[in-house]
């Protein structure tokens, strides 16, 4: 019933209970003391009733409002659970963990305490989601995040803070000590497998640890500083890095060198020099390796300083066409006017094979230049390998059709170059220099070289030996049967028109 019928009722009922009461006591009483009497009680009674009647819908209010009430409430909690708390794991998410750290920061402010915050990433968790599924992915996930959760102290805090991010709140460590201890005892806790359905999974964690206040006195600063710190962890895997303000004078080096770049790729500063190859059978240079330089105030900033960074940034495409635009252009040119076919080595860095569209720039090169492509050469090491796998299987693919030929480079620097070796049609085989310029000194060196060429032949592959520095090491590579030579001792990297220059004094010498 609305309020409205029940007060017209009310209204109608009193009334009527004046009118005809009053009637009745008027006819049946002459006697005017007792009608008084009899009408003050019915006045008691009406107003009693009234009363009880008030009370009656007021308990009625009462019970209804807090009925909605507490449906209100469990909305409000849900709606509290569905924002403060991840949907997979049930661990409080992103924002639950900011709003910690602002709360432990206002708290700390008041007791001067210290409190840490490391930041935990899943290494190669992507290979992982693309290799077997998101679901598979999901229940990785689920289980790390329930042996983190049995791993955490009374006053620690795990949040899902993203994909495969996870945030560790540690209102009991106070000083970095304690810290590194802690966060070493998380990196242990996934020396373990993970069994998934009936998978086995290995799976490592990098980790970036701040403390508050010494490393930032908001959670602005601190989250990003622990980034920063993870960004570097994440460059070894597998291991913690605590914050250091050399990591935040690193990036701003890295942001200034990534807008120089920008501006020199525009104004095409970039150059291509040409590092010349020489065959010890036929003791002539057969071609070069192609090698980027960026020249300023008066030198050059190395490419092992800058790839990275073009990288990161997403330029190493542009500056990796035009590497293989400029070397096949200029090979193609030279070896047109010297009368022999040159080849030409061209780095191609992980992040290049990542983007198929290196197959078009390869392909627009060599048709643009007219450049056999058997004379080109692409070097790849394994982070190509490690970063893409499956991708990376496809482009290789495609890039042989285009018949191209294949060199890993730094061979010996990683661990796992030799199964890669045999699964991809690999021609040349570049010894890392470590390795080359040991020769001289060290036995073990010298053993490493002997059986990397003898693997190398054994597969059909032809040894680059670079980084040759002297007499001896040229020699014993000889010796040992490398295809071809590459190093300072005898030519060093050059521009196209030194290196025109060179092969004609060479012709001719
Ligand atoms: P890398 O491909 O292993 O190139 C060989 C490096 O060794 C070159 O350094 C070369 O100048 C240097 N080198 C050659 N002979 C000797 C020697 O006798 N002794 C010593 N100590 N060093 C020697 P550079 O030019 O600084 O390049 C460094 C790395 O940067 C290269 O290593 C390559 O990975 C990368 N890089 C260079 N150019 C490009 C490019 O166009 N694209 C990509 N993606 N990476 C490039
Ligand atoms: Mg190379
Ligand atoms: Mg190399």
């Amino acid at each position: 019933m609305t309020p409205a019928r029940i007060a017209i009722l009310y209204l109608v009922i009193s009334a009527l209970w004046i009118a005809l009461s009053d009637a009745l006591l008027y006819r049946w009483l002459d006697d005017p003391m007792r009608l008084t009497y009899w009408q003050g009680l019915k006045g008691w009674f009406f107003i009693v009733l009234s009363a009880l009647l008030v009370y009656a819908l007021a308990l009625r209010l009462k019970k209804v409002l807090s009925r909605e009430l507490d449906v209100k409430r469990h909305h409000l909690a849900l709606l509290r659970r569905k924002i403060y708390s991840d949907h997979l794991t049930g661990l409080p998410n992103r924002r639950a963990g900011l709003r910690t750290i602002r709360s432990w920061i206002q708290q700390a402010k008041s007791g001067q305490k210290q409190f840490y915050v490391m930041l935990l990433d899943l290494d190669n968790f992507k290979q992982i989601n693309d290799t077997l599924g998101h679901a598979a992915g999901d229940q990785l996930i689920l289980a790390v995040s329930k042996r983190l959760q049995a791993a955490l102290t009374e006053r620690q805090q795990l949040v899902r803070y993203g994909g495969n991010e996870f945030l560790w709140l540690c209102a009991d460590v106070q000083n970095s000590a304690e810290a590194e201890r802690r966060a070493s005892e998380v990196v242990a806790l996934f020396a373990q497998p993970f069994v998934i359905g009936p998978t086995t999974l290995r799976i490592t964690a990098s980790i970036g640890v701040v403390g508050y206040p010494h490393n930032g006195a908001t959670q602005g600063a601190l989250m990003r500083n622990v980034d920063l710190a993870l960004h570097h962890s994440k460059l070894y895997r597998n291991c913690f890095k605590l914050y250091q303000s050399s990591m935040t004078r690193a990036m701003h080096y890295r942001f200034d060198l990534e807008q120089k770049m920008r501006e020199a790729l525009e104004q095409g500063r970039f150059d291509v020099f040409y590092q010349p190859v020489y065959d010890p059978r036929k003791a002539r240079f057969t071609g070069a390796e192609a090698l980027l330089r960026w020249p300023d105030e008066g030198g050059y900033i190395s490419p092992a300083d800058f790839i990275p960074v073009a990288e990161q940034s997403g330029q190493i495409r542009t500056l990796g066409a035009m590497v293989l635009m400029e070397a096949c252009k200029v090979t193609q040119q030279l070896g047109e006017r010297l009368g022999w076919p040159l080849s030409v080595s061209v780095n191609v860095s992980p992040k290049q094979f990542a983007d198929e569209r290196i197959i078009g720039d390869v392909r627009q090169a060599l048709e643009s230049s007219g450049l056999d492509p058997a004379l080109l050469i692409l070097e790849i090491t394994e982070g190509v390998f490690l970063s893409n796998a499956i991708e990376t299987g496809e482009i290789l693919t495609q890039l042989m059709e285009l018949s191209v030929a294949l060199a890993m480079d730094d061979f010996g620097q990683g661990y796992s170059s030799l199964s890669y070796l045999r699964k991809h049609p690999f021609r040349y085989l570049k010894i890392d220099q470590v390795f080359i310029q040991g020769m001289d000194t060290s036995d073990q060196d010298r053993a490493l070289v002997k059986a990397s060429v003898a693997m190398a032949q054994a597969l059909g592959l032809k040894v680059v030996g670079e980084g040759v520095e002297t007499d001896t090491q040229k020699n014993l590579l000889t010796e040992l049967g490398a295809h071809y030579l590459q190093g300072y001792y005898l030519a060093r990297p050059m521009p196209a028109d030194e290196y025109e220059r060179f092969l004609m004094k060479e012709q001719v010498g």
